[in-house]
């Protein structure tokens, strides 16, 4: 099975190939129509020949290609966090990105899982699980959320003998590539750190910089991740543990 894709991102990468084949292919006819008109004693009739059949040949398949750009396998994928539809080229394998809310979608047999929302009982945050979460961290306040006892979670079917590592180490989560002016970062760090554009901006401006300290490695990770959705890079460092 070929890996599930966005199909609009499939789409687009065709069309631009086609495009490219279709504007060298008008280009190369051109200059064949230009040389042919002065063509002279024959010096040039060979050249400007290859010239309109080549570009005939590319303006074809650039026209083919695009007109079959469309022709991409679609399959509907509703995200269980925001309930939009993704467009994938195939039933999802593994987890993805989801288009609209950009949560990672639990999939388990080309099917996502479906998600359940707890309340962090510390600040009333809005959190959000699946079958597979281990351990849930509030993305709000750094609190581990109970989720074992919550009524509607299926069993979990952990094979015999397995121990969750419970890692008591803590974590920093330094930033290392920032690009000031990308306002999808600036917002992404404001909501992180709870600071003003301005400050976020100084951070940004003087990396490394150590965002966060003290905390545990899956709230940094879930961190990172936010980070990298807007093309930031962080990295995740072992305090004392
Ligand atoms: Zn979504
Ligand atoms: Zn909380």
């Amino acid at each position: 099975m070929p890996k599930a894709e966005k199909t609009s991102d499939v789409i687009e990468a065709r069309a631009e190939f086609g495009l490219e084949w279709l504007l060298g292919g008008l280009l190369a006819l051109a200059i064949g129509v230009v040389l042919w008109i002065y063509r002279g004693q024959g010096t040039l009739i060979g050249l400007a020949l290859v010239l309109l059949a080549g570009g005939a040949g590319a303006t074809a398949y650039g026209s083919f290609v695009l007109i079959k750009a469309k022709n991409v396998p679609s399959v509907d994928v509703e995200c269980p966090y925001c309930q939009k539809t993704n467009k994938l080229t195939a039933p999802p394998e593994e987890g993805f990105l989801c288009s609209f809310c950009h949560r990672r979608v639990p999939v388990r047999d080309g099917r996502p899982l479906p998600v359940f929302q707890v309340r962090c009982g510390y600040c009333n945050e809005l959190n959000y699980y699946n079958e597979t979460t281990e351990i849930l961290i509030c993305e709000n306040c750094n609190h581990e959320i109970p989720i074992a006892q919550e009524e509607g979670r299926p069993r979990k079917h952990l094979p015999r003998g397995f121990v969750a590592q419970e890692d008591t180490c803590l974590y920093e989560l330094v930033l290392v590539e920032a690009n000031p002016k990308h306002e999808g970062q600036i917002g992404a760090l404001q909501h992180i750190l709870a600071l003003n554009r301005n400050q976020v901006k100084e951070i940004m401006a003087s990396t490394p910089a150590v965002l966060l300290t003290g905390i545990p490695r899956k709230k940094a990770e879930m961190l990172q991740a936010q980070l990298r959705v807007h093309e930031a890079r962080a990295e995740i460092r072992q305090i004392q543990s």
